[in-house]
């Protein structure tokens, strides 16, 4: 803002505040606002429309045909007026009759006004109504007018959502310029069918005053709340694991660059200086930041602007003290959550019965936020690319993640044919239910065993639901993701009992705590305290539970205590090498013996396993087996680091394939080594639940999945249409000669078998 802006807008403000603070009623208010407007930009005309029944409708004018006022209406997207409301947008013109748009209004007796400047008047980021002056001589009006006028319709905002001039619905539905269905195009991270309303994960900040009582605290304010943010964004840089939400480094490096700019301090200052409160200063300034760029159609730039406005809005959110997320604030109960990114203790914090869907601008398809949303069964989209510039708070929204889009404000047309395929999914949801009964059975007669992954207590019920042979895969590290300290052991001791009674007969692959890479727990750091360069090659899982063993001892008692008398599978995550399992086995059985001394009642049998999660392991496999009951292949991992793909990576995520050659090969050569040892062998990363993969590890020789819940009727259903024999063959003569594209050649030949694959 320039200087001459600031006298300008201040002069105005200290007007208006009285008119504000005045006793009079919400009409004379605005009567007087128009006259204080037009008299300090000299304006003959000065009007106010606000939006009423889906209408502009003249609300206050000074200079046009009093008759007018609660008579003229205008459509959003017609007249000049019209058209600010649709875009948002502000009007400067010399003469107004030369504008395409301008549509001539007999009633008000405008026809001696040439020139015309409005901006709109913004609540929630969409115009509620417009602002204008009208002048005789036609020229334009000077930028220090309009500027003035920018920050007095931010004054009337908060007037009229005070005075409920108003109706939010209204506001709501007709949106500036953002009343037609938007397509948004993403990635399938979890797949299904919501329908639901856009909750931002970080809520935008509602701003309640705007014009200040006193400058100076104002001020303060600001500087204050810069110092935080900075401080929070530099901490989050020198700790990129904690990142939370799984900002990057590019971001990171975005976020430190705005929060540093000296130009954005300056003129949230000048803002504050023409009057307003440190939060309408900050929202002044994004809102002209959003006119300049919206001018600029770069998508990079675009990019930066959603960093900035994140930026922009953490600092109201500092400045306003509103910090909580979503999930603090209480969800309405038909949830579609808009994140740039989330970590997987975040969205635990969210009621799964009142959240039906997750839209991420990132996301991998294994990092951990997608493997917990699944565990939760809500749907989930990532990658799609200018999510937060194109959904706002309170959109309707359709997301279809088996088709891999989100509609903004969707159609009546979508929406019947999103219902007719919402009720074709429920059906085939129907159908996957009525076979729980049924066991997985290769059509040349082969049992295959088919486990769930659970990790939450509230997961068990999937046993039953779905029929599962047992839990292949318990995340303890779940508990400890939820929890805000250390899980004491007898809350472990008693989650891991429940989940025994639950299951029966069933067996239950307890996996010791893998904490690190991204489920980063903020009461269990590294001793330095720094942040890794490398968080999911770095001190995780085994590696943390060795060095601190006393973790790793609590977890054996509570594991032991819980399975007396009953049978106990223990898997140890990350074992890069033969020691260290030796070594925790040994914490386990340091444990036992403590038991045993104590006369107490042991587990009936203690079966102890590993992940194949660390590509090292395979060359001392055989080293192993005849330690290990048990192997269970962690693919999510295992691709990671075979192919040196970060796996929470949204750059990477869909680069490589799970049925490239590379992965399959190496599933077979462990097949091999194992074959004959005793050793069960079972696959419990995401690549065991979608089924053309299923069917992959099937032809490699994999008998054993443990997979999310919601694929276990879709891999019994492939299971019982797949010869065994057949697949097998297949399987060998692509290992020897891979085809070009693995997923096309295993598609046909599904096809042509009539296996389902999809
Ligand atoms: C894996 O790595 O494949 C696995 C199942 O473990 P997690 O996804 O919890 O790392
Ligand atoms: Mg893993």
């Amino acid at each position: 803002m320039t200087s001459g802006a600031v006298e300008a807008a201040r002069t105005i403000l200290t007007r208006l505040h009285e008119v504000m603070a005045s006793r009079s009623n919400a009409q004379s208010k605005l009567n007087n606002v128009v006259e204080v407007i037009g008299e300090s930009l000299d304006s003959e005309v000065c009007s106010i429309y606000l939006l009423r029944e889906g209408m502009l409708e003249l609300f206050a004018t000074r200079g046009l045909a009093q008759e007018a006022v609660h008579v003229t209406r205008m459509a959003v997207g017609e007249g000049l007026v019209g058209t600010i409301a649709d875009q948002t947008g502000t009007l400067n013109l010399a003469e107004a009759a030369a504008h395409p748009d301008f549509s001539y209004r007999p009633e008000t007796g405008e026809d001696k006004f040439h020139s015309f400047a409005g901006v709109p008047i913004v609540r929630r980021e969409r115009a509620v109504g417009v602002l204008c002056v009208q002048h005789v001589e036609p020229r334009r009006y000077e930028e220090v007018e309009i500027e003035a006028l920018q920050t007095v319709a931010m004054v009337l905002s908060e007037l009229i959502t005070n005075a409920d001039l108003i109706d939010e619905e209204d506001a709501r539905a007709l949106g500036a310029g953002q009343t037609g269905p938007v397509q948004l195009h993403g990635l399938t991270l979890v797949k299904g069918l919501a329908l639901g309303v856009a909750v931002y994960h970080q809520p935008r900040v509602t701003i309640e005053h705007v014009v200040a009582e006193d400058t100076e605290a104002e001020r303060q304010r600001v500087i204050m709340a810069f110092e935080r943010m900075r401080e929070q964004i530099d901490r989050m840089s020198s700790q990129a694991e904690f990142g939370v939400g799984g900002e990057h480094e590019e971001v990171l490096e975005t976020y430190r660059m705005f929060a540093y700019d000296e130009g954005w301090t300056r003129r949230i200052n000048e803002a504050i200086d023409s009057g307003l409160t440190a939060e309408a200063a900050i929202e002044r300034v994004q809102q002209r930041t959003r006119m300049r760029m919206r001018q600029i159609d770069d998508p990079l730039l675009a990019d930066r602007m959603h960093d900035l406005e994140d930026l922009a809005n953490r600092l109201l959110r500092i400045v306003s003290g509103q910090l909580g997320t979503a999930a603090s604030m209480g969800l309405r109960n038909d949830a579609i959550l808009i994140a740039r990114n989330l970590g997987p203790a975040e969205l635990l914090e969210y009621d799964r019965r009142r959240l039906k869907g997750v839209v991420l601008e990132e996301g991998s398809l294994t990092s951990h936020v997608v493997i917990v949303a699944r565990a939760m069964g809500v749907p989930v989209l990532g990658r799609v690319r200018g999510l937060r510039g194109a959904v706002r708070e309170g959109d309707q929204l359709l997301l279809d993640a088996d088709q891999a889009t989100c509609t903004v404000r969707p159609s009546t047309g979508s929406l019947e044919a999103f219902d007719a395929r919402f009720a074709k999914s429920r059906e085939r949801q129907a159908i996957y239910a009525g076979m729980r009964d049924v066991q997985p059975t290769t059509r040349d007669g082969a049992r295959i065993n088919v486990m769930i992954n659970a990790g939450l207590r509230d997961d068990v019920v999937n046993l039953n639901l779905t029929g599962a042979d047992g839990i292949g895969l318990f995340r303890t590290e779940f508990q400890f993701l939820v929890s805000a300290t250390l899980p004491q052991r007898e809350k472990q001791t008693r989650l891991y009992r429940d989940v025994l009674d639950a299951a029966g007969d069933r067996p239950v692959v307890f996996r010791t705590v893998d904490i690190g890479g991204d489920k980063t727990l903020p009461y269990l750091r590294h001793d330095d305290g720094e942040g890794e360069e490398n968080p999911a090659m770095g001190w995780r899982a085994l590696r943390v539970a060795l060095e601190r063993d006393g973790l790793l001892k609590v977890q054996a008692r509570s594991l032991l205590e819980a399975a007396a008398g009953r049978k106990l599978n223990v898997m140890f995550p990350m074992v890069a090498e033969p020691w260290e399992f030796d070594a925790a086995k040994a914490v386990f059985d340091g444990q036992l013996d403590y038991l045993r001394k104590r006369k107490k009642v042991l587990p009936e049998a203690i079966r102890y396993g590993v992940m194949l999660e660390v590509p090292a392991l395979a060359e001392q496999l055989d080293l192993l087996a005849p330690k290990i009951a048990f192997l269970s292949i962690g693919t999510n991992d295992l691709t990671q680091f075979l192919f040196a793909a970060d796996r929470s990576n949204p750059k990477l995520a869909e680069r490589y394939d799970w049925l490239s050659p590379a992965i399959l090969r190496f599933l077979r050569r462990v097949v091999r080594t194992l074959d004959g040892t005793g050793v069960d062998i079972s696959v419990c990363g995401e690549m065991g639940g979608r089924r053309l993969e299923a069917l992959a590890l099937l032809g490699l020789g994999i008998r054993r999945m443990s997979i999310t819940p919601a694929a276990i009727g879709p891999i019994k259903e492939l299971v019982g249409k797949v010869d065994l024999g057949e697949i097998t063959k297949a399987m060998e003569g692509w290992m020897t000669s891979p085809p070009a594209d693995m997923r096309a050649a295993m598609v046909a030949w599904a096809a042509e078998r009539d296996i389902p694959v999809d």
